[in-house]
């Protein structure tokens, strides 16, 4: 039987993560969550160690070595695990879609060459989200491929929003200016949401709280602002990422402790953040406990998280014709009634009325409104994120499919 579904792939450098996406069967309600999707990850590749792991529909898990596999062969690898479940389509992240993408794009030389040409705005992500494409080109020949960027939501943001302080010239020619990521997850939150509630009239914040972290203002299911910039290392305190610090601090390392730029770019994405402040991790489950137990990097680092966390929300909420509410994402967001409570509890002038009931209720994947409900309150909601649902449904739209 035709099983009509999507495989969703997004390719790293080492790693690429799968998931097969069954056809909806209700335009409101996604029949399968990802519960129940076969989905897995490839990792280590190119390395001795390399694995495929994979979770089977019915939530048992299966992992085998692909010793030294390069991409070509961990994703002969994916195709064989899918079965009899050959899909209609795939549809693939892309980091950076520059300006060019405002939405998802079927795959063909142009679209290839338009990616390509935005590596110099992200020089990790691009490539590796390339060979992805390029590969499966090779081995699915006869599928249709659609790109879906992290960026195309947000080209909907106002000129006085992307454009930075700096002469034009750096916009103009050298395209410097801010982009904004995690767009497949604020577009899956606030279109759900607004299904969900029956309408699109609302202005939305919302928050994706994951190992990256990231708000956006949603108007009329329009993203009007959001935090990340240029790179994805722009706006909140995230895992790893220091988020905003002052621009004049690469000069300052530079002159002051001889350091590269190099270095100083690992330093702001892999060692600051929640695990640069907190001295221990950058999992916010370990940071909440050690924080009980009265380790002051923890709270530290907790208490930054979420004043910055607040005052981004605040400053987002100047790109709202008018504010609904906040919704909570990511792992974070999705998980910790604590860091949903501590963050709102900084903003009393929002008029927000946090349910402390349904809020501790709003956990592990489940959806739903924590706020009071009072009227001329604004509405809080926690929204479980389906990026892989969402790159599948774009890529049945862009398909007709
Ligand atoms: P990614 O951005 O890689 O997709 P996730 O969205 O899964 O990551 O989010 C990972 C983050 O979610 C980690 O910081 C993890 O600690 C946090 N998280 C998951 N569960 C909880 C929880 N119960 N309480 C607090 N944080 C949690």
């Amino acid at each position: 039987m035709m099983s009509r579904s999507v495989l969703v792939i997004n390719c790293g450098s080492s790693s690429i993560k799968f998931a097969v996406v069954p056809e909806k069967r209700n335009p409101n309600i996604e029949a399968n969550t990802s519960l129940t999707r076969r989905s897995g990850l490839a990792e280590n590749i190119g390395t001795a160690d390399a694995r495929l792991n994979i979770v089977h529909e019915n939530g048992e898990k299966t992992s085998i070595a692909i010793p030294n596999a390069d991409h070509q062969i961990a994703l002969t690898h994916i195709l064989g695990a899918l079965g009899d479940e050959k899909p209609i389509a795939i549809g693939h992240r892309v980091v950076h879609g520059g300006e060019k993408f405002t939405q998802a794009a079927q795959i063909n030389e142009d679209v290839v060459s338009a990616i390509r040409e935005t590596i110099p705005l992200a020089p990790l992500h691009n490539p590796a989200n390339l060979l992805g494409i390029e590969t499966t080109l090779k081995l699915f020949a006869e599928l249709p491929q659609v790109a879906v960027f992290d960026t195309a939501f947000h080209q909907t943001m106002p000129a006085h929003a992307f454009r930075y302080a700096v002469p034009e010239d750096l916009y103009r020619q050298h395209r410097i200016r801010r982009y904004g990521f995690h767009g497949t997850s604020h577009a899956y939150v606030t279109q759900h949401l607004n299904q969900l509630i029956g309408s699109t009239n609302h202005g939305w914040l919302s928050a994706h709280l994951g190992n990256g972290c990231s708000t956006s203002a949603v108007w009329i299911g329009k993203s009007v602002d959001t935090s990340m910039g240029l790179t994805p290392l722009e706006g909140l305190v995230m895992g790893t990422r220091s988020g905003n610090v002052d621009p004049s601090l690469h000069l300052h390392l530079v002159k002051t402790l001889g350091w590269s730029l190099d270095e100083i770019d690992q330093i702001l994405n892999k060692k600051s953040g929640l695990l640069g402040l907190s001295g221990v991790s950058n999992d916010m489950r370990t940071l909440t406990d050690m924080a009980k137990t009265g380790h002051a990097g923890a709270t530290l680092a907790i208490e930054v998280f979420c004043y910055r966390l607040a005052q981004s929300l605040a400053a987002m909420s100047c790109a709202l014709p008018e504010f609904t509410g906040i919704i909570f994402t990511g792992g974070i967001g999705e998980n910790s009634a604590e860091i949903r409570a501590r963050t709102l509890a900084l903003l009393p002038h929002f008029n927000l009325h946090l349910d402390d009931a349904q809020n501790q209720k709003m956990i592990r994947g489940a959806e739903g409104r924590i706020d009071q409900n009072i009227n001329g309150g604004r509405q809080i909601w926690v929204i479980p994120t389906d990026e892989e649902g969402q790159i599948a449904q774009e890529t049945r739209g862009v398909l007709g499919l």
